[in-house]
């Protein structure tokens, strides 16, 4: 049978599972990658797994995020993960180095591996004809231990692209132009595989644009082939070795068919709130700009910054628009200062950061209050910009560039004849000695964790019967925030799980986590929805530590009912919605944990003497997991290992 990309990645790390659309197979992972405000947290889950290094052929761990050292916590973090890095054989990308996804398709990343990453936009690889997904934090130390990575097999859409860009147009207004046309929710359960003439008018750095926003897409992953631009990208970064060619076989077939022509294609941008609120940067002509940021994983590649300055030579930004340049790795910084192309940006007024995040997650660089920025990212959800009234637009470098030189968004009709996109220099300078490689044997390594830095309890297994009192009886519609709040507390605590645990429910009860352990274990009674939101583990693990055992509730929220799972707590679903009223706070409940079956009910019994039946929709495999004590105990002790 004739196979596209996508089809000939998944059928040659297939471990388990079958290939239709919509099936649960499971992945073999040739590298990971963890970025700083993830990575700690996969790292202590990779340690309580008990694996002597990790199994992958490659993992690297980056510090992109927090890097400007504020207060103890950042920096320890960074040591955390550089010694962790050392002894179980990782890649260590010190701070100031460069945003991991430009970093990895640079350096790291190659046709036809599977990638998965602690960030979602780890389809940047995609441009380089990687299988790259984002995942949890779990899952990430889960690969580095050799676990299978277990997704759904997604449906493949072929986007045909046919033409070139022309004119202003550039890779950036291709994604905005999909993302305007199908939605933040078009691309889920989908991977979007590029394909056509229009191919190959875009460089490696271009592709990986696009691929970068597929996330923006929900999609699962957005690919390209790998051809004689991928050849010619990985010579220049001097790894020849690492090209394979990857294009789909003539005939193979896809779930779905979008089709672009390039040529019609004209400056675009996502106007606050979200990234599907796509219009012509030409509609907008006359707004205001108080701020540009240009760079971000999504367009802080040499060509997207050497274009900036060529724009920028000879020129001054407007005063009154600040404007922020992150170069995303010291190699596009120093390819910059060989080529003069550094003093352009110095001489327009403009400021350089740091080769990191920085901005894009307002780390440093907010706009003023009611402000307009103008930036080359991939997000401009309310308030990522550390500014809550910001009106955050989405548009390419020229575009951005452009805004900046005007002080506000101007008609590119009127801009003149457009430039050329720059390609690579002829010698591009190394930064490989930036990396700190681990040593063939890490073992006498000694892992340095500071106070804020605490290791994994491992959780009991379930061997009996749960005697549990009701911790809290909460409303429909529980957000992950109302678990376990987002913000200062999760930036500061995330490697220290007892301390977080002190804030479960503190915005809907200020004495919970000071109830919970006063008893040995817990109950959560919940109505609809439980655990809507983020993805975010916390909201299972600690409560987890707490002693919450089981969560009785009327249905759950997808992702958050799997974090249960996978940290041991028990997800039960009342069976006659009305029973709800049965609960009270602090009464004590009965669990039958021996007898649960899948999707068989239990009858609960209650302090007041009356029984509550409740079912479960888990699977043999969940049960066990949750048996186990989570799934690092299950992968740890299990017999599959
Ligand atoms: Fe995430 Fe922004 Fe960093 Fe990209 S640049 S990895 S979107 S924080």
């Amino acid at each position: 049978m004739p196979q596209n990309v996508t089809q000939k990645i998944i059928s040659s790390h297939l471990v388990s599972g079958n290939m239709s659309a919509g099936s649960e197979i499971e992945l073999r992972i040739d590298q990971t990658l963890t970025q700083d405000a993830t990575g700690t947290m996969a790292c202590l889950q990779f340690e309580a797994l008990g694996v002597d290094r990790v199994k992958t052929d490659l993992s690297v761990s980056y510090v992109d995020h927090n890097t400007l050292q504020m207060g103890f916590r950042n920096p320890d973090d960074h040591r955390y993960l550089k010694t962790v890095a050392e002894k179980y054989g990782m890649v260590f990308s010190p701070a100031g180095t460069g945003i991991c996804h430009q970093l990895h398709l640079e350096n790291f990343g190659k046709p036809g591996a599977t990638l998965v990453g602690s960030d979602s936009h780890t389809p940047t690889a995609g441009g380089l004809g990687s299988l790259a997904m984002g995942a949890g934090g779990l899952s990430v130390a889960l690969a580095m231990a050799g676990e299978p990575y277990t997704i759904t097999m997604p449906k493949v859409v072929r986007v045909y692209l046919e033409g070139e860009l022309t004119g202003w147009a550039s890779a950036k207004d291709v994604i905005l132009h999909l993302l305007g046309k199908l939605t933040v929710k078009g691309g889920v359960g989908k991977v979007f595989e590029y394909a056509g003439p229009g191919v190959a008018s875009l460089s490696v750095p271009e592709r990986a644009v696009i691929t970068n926003m597929g996330a923006e897409l929900g999609a699962t992953t957005s690919i390209f082939p790998s051809d004689e631009n991928t050849r010619e990208f990985l010579t220049r970064m001097d790894r020849p070795q690492d090209w394979t060619e990857l294009v789909a076989d003539e005939g193979a077939a896809y779930d779905e068919e979008i089709r672009i022509t390039l040529n019609d294609l004209e400056p675009l941008a996502a106007k606050p709130h979200m990234p599907d609120q796509v219009v012509t940067v030409a509609s907008l002509a006359g707004t205001k700009v108080n701020q540009v940021a240009i760079g971000s994983c999504t367009n802080s590649s040499y060509a997207d910054l050497a274009s900036v300055a060529n724009l920028f030579a000879g020129k001054h930004v407007k005063f009154e628009t600040d404007t922020l340049i992150s170069p995303g790795s010291k190699q596009v910084l120093k390819m910059l200062t060989r080529e003069g192309l550094l003093e352009n940006i110095i001489d327009s007024g403009a400021r350089l950061l740091e080769c990191s995040c920085g901005p894009c997650i307002g780390m440093g660089g907010s706009p003023v209050s009611e402000g307009v920025s103008v930036r080359t990212f991939n997000r401009n959800f309310e308030g990522r910009s550390g500014t809550k009234d910001a009106q955050v637009y989405l548009v390419s470098p020229l575009t951005a560039a452009m805004a900046a030189l005007h002080g506000e968004f101007t008609d590119p009709a009127t801009w003149g004849k457009a430039p050329q996109v720059p390609v690579l220099p002829d010698t591009i300078p190394s930064i490989r000695d930036q990396f700190i490689f681990p040593p063939e044997d890490g073992s006498a390594v000694e892992v340095v964790r500071g106070p804020n830095i605490v290791p994994l309890e491992q959780f009991a297994a379930v061997d009996a019967d749960i005697e549990a009192n009701v911790l809290i009886v909460a409303e429909d519609n529980i957000t992950t925030d109302h678990i376990m709040p987002a913000g200062a507390v999760i930036t500061a605590l995330r490697s220290n799980v007892p301390a977080i645990s002190e804030h479960v429910f503190e915005r809907m009860d200020a004495s919970f986590a000071t109830r919970a352990k006063s008893i040995t274990n817990g109950i959560i009674v919940a109505g609809e929805n439980y655990g809507q939101g983020s993805s975010r583990e916390h909201a299972a693990l600690a409560p987890r530590h707490l002693g919450v055992r089981a969560v009785v509730a009327k249905s759950f929220a997808r992702i958050h009912r799997a974090n249960l799972v996978n940290f041991g707590i028990l997800p039960l679903m009342l069976v006659d919605k009305e029973a709800y009223a049965e609960f009270a706070q602090e009464q004590s409940v009965t669990i039958p944990a021996l007898a649960l079956k899948p999707g068989e009910p239990v009858e609960l019994v209650l302090q007041t003497g009356s029984r509550v039946s409740v079912t479960n929709d888990l699977t043999q495999k969940e049960l066990d997991i949750i048996r186990a004590g989570g799934l690092l105990n299950y992968v740890r002790f299990s017999k599959r290992r």
